[in-house]
């Protein structure tokens, strides 16, 4: 009997453990306009609708570039992401004023989170901990800072300096900040999921694992998982590719 009082068919205690997603943290500095804030006005819906142009055809994170934030590494430990519009708090409250965007893509985090039920009715919504930079030795945080660093150099040259003004629009007057504190302060109330949750349902050839290699459920007959849950870890590029894949494969083995 668990926790909730659901009676255990199997017992398979990695089923939302595991979880992975990208983290990401923006700098959002002010400019004197022609961001996508004006994408909604009505000359940008009539140029769209009639000519198929202008900003509603923008994908928003217009610029993007895999980096190192430490010379040593191999591979690429962090996507920079760069955004014509102030995406302060993911947009949910509107856009405050003409800005830009840009910061790191955490690819490859050791933090992990977990996905577990909240109470015994499955109409209720589960309890997801993503566990952002919760790693006990502390590399994510680390990761992320050295990025948010290089994000600020960025900003700081001549070619960035002719076009922001360097007000923050989040948190709002950053700018006044002691430098030391400014990049702990940005991580702390910029950061925010990019949408790419994965791996609660980690596919393995071990016993643990809750899907084999042929994406069947260990101890359940005839139930297949094929979505972004099963990816054994999260990869360093966006998630939406690498999970039709998955389902492409789920048909290829459902048909032999
Ligand atoms: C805002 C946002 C932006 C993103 N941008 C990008 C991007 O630019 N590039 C990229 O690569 N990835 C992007 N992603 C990530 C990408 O969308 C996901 O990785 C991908 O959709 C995961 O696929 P999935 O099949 O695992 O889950 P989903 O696509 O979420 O599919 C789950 C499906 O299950 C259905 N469902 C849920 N509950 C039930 C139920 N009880 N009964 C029946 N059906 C149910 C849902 O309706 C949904 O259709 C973005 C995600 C978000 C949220």
């Amino acid at each position: 009997m668990s926790r909730h009082g659901i009676h255990v068919l199997v017992d398979a205690p990695e089923v939302g453990r595991n979880m992975r997603d990208h983290l990401t943290s923006l700098i959002c500095l002010e400019v004197a306009g022609g961001t996508l804030k004006d994408a909604t006005k009505i000359g940008n819906v009539i140029n769209y609708l009639t000519r198929r142009k202008g900003m509603l055809t923008s994908d928003i994170a217009e610029a993007y570039g895999f980096v190192r934030t430490d010379d040593a590494l191999e591979l690429p430990d962090v996507e920079m992401i760069f955004a014509p519009v102030a995406y302060v708090q993911e947009g949910l409250n509107g856009i405050p004023a003409h800005g830009v965007s840009l910061g790191p893509i955490l690819l490859q985090p050791e933090s992990r989170g977990s996905i577990s039920l909240a109470s015994p009715n499955p109409l209720d919504k589960v309890i997801v901990d993503a566990g952002y930079l919760s790693d006990p030795n502390g590399a994510d945080r680390a990761t992320m800072l050295r990025a948010l660093r290089m994000a600020s150099d960025i900003f700081a040259t001549p070619s960035m300096t002719g076009v922001t003004n360097g007000h923050h629009l989040s948190p709002l007057g950053a700018e006044r900040l002691p430098a030391d504190e400014l990049l702990s302060v940005l991580l702390e109330q910029n950061s925010h999921t990019l949408y790419h949750p994965t791996s609660t349902a980690r596919m393995g050839t071990d016993a643990a694992s809750v899907v084999d290699p042929q994406l069947r459920v260990r101890g359940v007959d005839r139930l297949r998982i094929a979505d972004a849950s099963v990816m054994p870890e999260i990869i360093r590029g966006h998630t939406h590719a690498p999970t039709v894949v998955i389902g492409e494969r789920a048909a290829q083995l459902l048909r032999s």
